[in-house]
């Protein structure tokens, strides 16, 4: 077995643990990571791929064309970079900003589905992070869903990665409530996403859905 294979299983084995028998989706996020690394998860299996950067991901998609892979956007978007984010990717889960939003409605060809949309909450309030502030999350939601391109699917969140156990565990908790409540206004949303390699276990048990996975699965960055 290689040391992907193997960290691919014991990743999807903490997984299933902590996930019982609520479906949870494993992003794997390929930042600063070869398309042959990405080709060889696929090879196992995996299908949804993570990246930061609209350029990084360009040349993997490229590479990796011959495959049917899903893409997500996680980093941070510009506005000038919105056309080729609503042209190349399936999902952006970096929506922290009104002015993206009817770029990448207008953007998104008509031949491919809405594409899918979470709105980034800044948690925990950290002055250098991008997403929202918590109060602002309901009307950057509303103006997803009133675009014909785009849709609505949830919220995705980075919550302080030096804060104590107890601290994330409630930060998720506030991330849940969050979610809760935009579902009672858009009942279509089915999508959160949080918690990374150090912190999936404790995401999931606090309602995360989709869990974005870098190195645990390709091993630590260099
Ligand atoms: C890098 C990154 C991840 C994955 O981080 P790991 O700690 O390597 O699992 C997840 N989400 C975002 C937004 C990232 O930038």
């Amino acid at each position: 077995m290689t040391d992907l294979e193997e960290r691919f299983r014991l990743t999807r084995a903490r997984l299933a643990d902590a996930a019982g028998d609520h479906p949870v989706r494993l992003l794997a996020v390929g930042k600063t990571q070869p398309a042959a690394a990405l080709r060889a998860l696929a090879a196992l299996g995996q299908r949804a791929f993570g990246e930061n950067y609209v350029q990084e991901a360009l040349v993997k998609q490229r590479e990796l064309a011959d495959l049917a892979l899903e893409w997500h956007l996680i980093g941070p978007l510009q506005s000038n970079k919105c056309k080729e984010a609503a042209t190349h990717f399936d999902w952006v889960q970096s929506i922290d900003r009104h002015k993206l939003i009817p770029l990448l409605g207008k953007f998104r060809p008509a031949e491919r589905a809405p594409l899918n949309l979470l709105v980034q909450v800044n948690i925990d309030d950290e002055a250098s992070k991008s997403g929202c502030a918590p109060a602002g999350t309901e009307a950057l939601a509303a103006a997803v869903s009133a675009e014909p391109r785009l849709r609505l699917r949830g919220l995705m969140a980075i919550p302080q990665p030096d804060a104590d156990p107890a601290r994330r565990r409630d930060a998720f908790r506030r991330m849940r409530d969050l979610f809760e409540k935009l579902r009672s206004r858009h009942p279509e949303i089915d999508t959160l996403s949080m918690g990374m390699s150090d912190d999936y276990p404790l995401a999931i048990a606090e309602g995360a859905n989709l869990v974005r996975i870098g190195s645990a699965l390709f091993g630590p960055r260099g």
